[in-house]
């Protein structure tokens, strides 16, 4: 009963202070690019008119026996198994730029040995899922999202950049062609990896005149089963970096991954499942994995807070990052935060028992709960998944119902719209 009464206080207390919320997470902005001396986050419009259409679009059908078997995706390893087309995009400086769109049989790609992609890692790449609504329509979800982030890291790498309608229209096409491969079973899906590649065949490291865009589909199985779950465990070492400011840790471009793998390697070593990112003398949380990261506490009032770090350059912005903030809003009891989080705010919140949960999200696992952070010899306990009604089930439900079609909404775009 007092938790109620305490509830609906607290939710009468934010009506009221609204405008004041608003302008603490101003200014909450404004002190993060004071300490990173950064300016506003990036904007992701393309730089040129160019762009390839999906009306030039063709499409070359595998023959029968070049049709795979379809796995079955219950027990399926994540990128495994890709279905029988790809779409492909050249683009040639010297011809006029953007070639035209086409769909053909899955293949290798072949590339000149010196190709700048192999040894300068001009490459970037997206990730997002089509997932076969509970109407047995397909639904892509937020693509618009994912190509401004794609031409955001294409003006970071030099690479040319596009309409994004023009290349969900042509991915939309090719799920289309394969949409057999979408799978039926609840919760699972089909990731879709667009990627833009250097392939200029020149040593130097100047920007490539040739790029291919091309993206493939593979089928990946349920993250959560429904049963009881656990949390993952971290692997927090301040002495590990994954981005800085002025770098480019806020793009997906590959270079930022492999060094990872070392890190990754470490905290395995050590029992532990993911790397915590942390960044400065401050120790400030930056991701987890290739996941962001957000915590749930209750602050000095009692009220519950909702805090992941803003987007000052160290942190991808990521598509289920911006739902969760969009959805959090609505929610009467819970006070959205864009701010910087320490370890030591972690330590002293955990000390006076006030986090309640922590988790990682991406496209990928969408929401995934923490359990436990291993930090300088400590284990620091989050009580995630020991909560009654938890948080982050509310908002994986919420998705959920959004990418299958059970809640109509604007976020779930039906592909043959
Ligand atoms: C892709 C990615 C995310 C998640 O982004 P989504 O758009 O939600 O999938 C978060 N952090 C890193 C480092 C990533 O690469």
């Amino acid at each position: 009963m007092a938790g109620l009464t305490s509830r609906k206080g607290s939710c009468r207390w934010v009506l009221r202070h609204q405008h004041k919320l608003k302008q603490i997470v101003r200014t909450c902005h404004l002190k993060v690019k004071e300490v990173f001396g950064l300016d506003d986050y990036r904007n992701y419009e393309p730089d040129s008119q160019e762009t390839f259409k999906s009306s030039d679009l063709t499409t070359k059908l595998a023959e029968p026996d070049q049709l795979r078997l379809k796995p079955d995706v219950s027990d399926l390893k994540f990128g495994h198994i890709f279905t029988d087309h790809m779409l492909k995009i050249f683009y040639h400086q010297r011809l006029d730029g953007w070639q035209k769109p086409v769909i053909i049989p899955f293949e290798n790609i072949s590339l000149h040995p010196a190709a700048k992609v192999l040894h300068y890692a001009i490459e970037l790449f997206e990730g997002m899922k089509a997932y076969r609504g509970q109407d047995g329509r397909i639904r892509i979800f937020r693509p618009d999202l994912n190509m401004n982030r794609m031409n955001s890291s294409a003006l970071s790498s030099g690479l040319p950049t596009f309409y994004g309608e023009e290349l969900i229209k042509c991915i939309n096409r090719l799920v289309q062609v394969d949409q057999e491969w979408v799978p039926h079973q609840e919760g699972a899906s089909l990731y879709i990896r667009p990627t833009l590649i250097g392939i200029d065949g020149t040593l130097g490291v100047v920007q490539s005149e040739s790029a291919l865009l091309y993206t493939i589909l593979c089928p990946v199985g349920a993250y959560f089963s429904g049963q009881k779950e656990e949390g993952v465990s971290l692997l927090a070492d301040p002495s590990y970096t994954r981005s800085w400011p002025g770098g480019c840790g806020d793009q997906k471009m590959g270079s930022n991954y492999g060094p990872t793998i070392r890190v990754q390697r470490q905290a395995a070593l050590r029992g532990r499942q993911q790397v915590l990112w942390l960044y400065g003398p401050e120790q400030y949380l930056t991701e987890v994995g290739t996941m962001n990261i957000f915590i749930l506490y209750t602050d000095d009032n009692g009220d519950k807070v909702l805090a992941t770090p803003p987007l000052n350059g160290l942190i991808l912005p990521g598509v289920t990052r911006q739902s969760i903030i969009d959805l959090a809003f609505q929610y009467k009891d819970i006070r959205v935060e864009e701010k910087l989080i320490t370890m030591n705010d972690v330590i002293n919140l955990r000390r006076r028992d006030r986090i309640l949960e922590m988790f990682g999200t991406g496209t990928a696992c969408i929401i995934c709960p923490i359990s436990t952070i291993d930090y300088l010899g400590d284990l620091i306990h989050i009580p995630t998944t020991e909560q009654t009604n938890p948080v982050f089930k509310k908002f994986r439900d919420e998705l959920y119902a959004i990418q299958y079609g059970y809640k109509k909404h604007v976020w779930g775009r039906v592909i043959d719209d």
